[in-house]
């Protein structure tokens, strides 16, 4: 096999070797070849251009390759890449976790740190097992979670997103959980009333709830109210199951406050960071739980909290999440999101009245327009070319999370491109490589 080093054409030795994200490699969907990124534009190989209107699966927050980030990953990469995060601390880890509890709702302030959001979620799922285990509670090791969520895909995050959903093949083989319907698919009190009958016959199961707050992301793109989570609060409470937040795609201003538990005033006891937390420089999340919850694991049996990945902690990534928090702190992004909102709805709004768009969806710096199907695949790339617009639209969404630092031209022109791809007619029935 010819190997990289000597390859002439990046873009075939990927076709025929490398598998992409929910892609085959039997006629795989196309890819564009990256050569670099700055700001909000990825520059292709071939020198054109695209604005990146998913800001990188919804990471990228200060723009491609900041150079305030970058230069913090330059220095620390001078000093130490990577040490192993057993037997040793750094200072970009106990810079970050300072700064992470300083801006997480009150109370918590112990830090995990994971090596992607997947992983943040096992350990949080893991932080609810072993708080029951050691408060002598071993039945306690299912967890509760809502219909059309996601969070992530390693098996215990599967597990817990929407059980028919993308990770439906995998059921076999995944822990089983209990669901409660989606907030947005029943009237409050009837969810209310789910989730009540679901306490009083499996809560000597459950040790935690885990939601996506107010916004379910890569599986159903919409928003609820913060009632639901209030209830979820008072329910954990009654119960004394733990509340998980997985902020990883809501967190860092994606939907208008730092946090979306901010829409509902609710402090869960334990919460999950990561995508926007290096602003897409590095992988990186956080697990971050209250000192209760690990006063309680602490003093169980084994009082060591069980998981500890290689490159936790990672020096790079610390130092990189540092300095995007600088960034967060240093001007009002509450502020830009509001701006963006407004944006996002004088530009899409108006797609309500084509035939193919189901509804229209906008909350901070989200817009989300749920199509009775999806355009076809030659017509997205088309529409991505000749805009100079990158979308990946998938399941029957077409939507934008563009960088939280998106001026109005350029978000004009990422509504416009929105609206002209959900004016083509609707594709094929089946697009099964379009997942998130
Ligand atoms: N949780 C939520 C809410 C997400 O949106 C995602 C990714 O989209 C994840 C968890 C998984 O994160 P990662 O892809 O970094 O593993």
């Amino acid at each position: 096999m010819q190997g990289p080093s000597q390859m002439t054409d990046v873009l075939d030795f990927d076709r025929r070797n490398i598998w992409h994200p929910y892609a085959s490699l039997k006629n795989p969907p196309p890819v564009r070849h990256a050569a670099s990124a700055s700001g909000l534009e990825i520059t292709l190989a071939d020198g054109r251009r695209l604005i990146d209107a998913v800001s990188s699966w919804w990471c990228v927050a200060h723009g491609h390759n900041h150079p305030a980030i970058v230069e913090a990953i330059r220095q620390q990469a001078s000093s130490m890449c990577h040490v192993m995060f057993g037997g040793f601390t750094h200072a970009p880890a106990a810079e970050l976790a300072e700064r992470l509890s300083s801006i997480c709702p009150p109370g918590l302030d112990k830090v995990f740190f994971a090596d992607s959001g997947s992983i943040a979620v096992e350990v949080a799922v893991k932080m609810a097992t072993q708080y029951q285990h050691a408060k002598g509670r071993k039945r306690r090791t299912k967890m509760l979670a809502l219909k059309g969520g996601y969070h992530g895909d390693t098996a215990c995050a599967m597990a817990l997103s929407d059980p028919d959903g993308m990770h439906v093949l995998f059921s076999g083989m995944m822990p089983r959980h209990y669901f409660v319907s989606k907030p947005t698919a029943l009237d409050f009190a009837s969810w209310r009333d789910e989730l009540s009958r679901m306490f009083d016959e499996h809560g000597d199961e459950i040790a935690g709830v885990v939601c996506e707050p107010i916004f379910q992301a890569a599986n159903a793109m919409s928003f609820y109210a913060p009632e639901y989570l209030r209830e979820l609060r008072r329910i954990c409470d009654e119960y004394d199951a733990l509340l998980v937040f997985d902020e990883i795609a809501a967190g860092l201003y994606r939907t208008g406050p730092l946090w979306a538990a901010g829409h509902a005033q609710v402090v869960p006891d334990v919460m999950t960071v990561g995508k926007a937390l290096t602003g897409g420089h590095m992988t990186l999340a956080a697990t971050v739980a209250s000192s209760r919850v690990a006063d309680v694991i602490s003093s169980g049996e084994p009082s060591a909290f069980m998981h500890g990945p290689t490159y936790m902690a990672n020096p790079l990534a610390c130092a990189a999440a540092c300095a995007s928090l600088d960034l967060f702190a240093a001007s009002d992004y509450s502020d830009k999101v509001v701006h963006i909102e407004r944006g996002l709805r004088d530009g899409l709004e108006p797609c309500c009245a084509l035939p193919n768009v189901v509804d229209v969806r906008v909350m901070g710096a989200v817009g989300v327009l749920d199509m009775s199907r999806l355009p076809a695949r030659e017509d997205i790339e088309r529409v991505i070319d000749e805009t100079g617009v990158w979308l990946r639209p998938f399941a029957n969404f077409i939507y934008t999370m563009p960088p939280l630092v998106t001026d109005d031209a350029s978000l004009r022109r990422i509504t416009q491109a929105i609206s002209r791809l959900a004016a083509c007619p609707p594709g094929p029935e089946v697009s099964g490589d379009f997942h998130e």
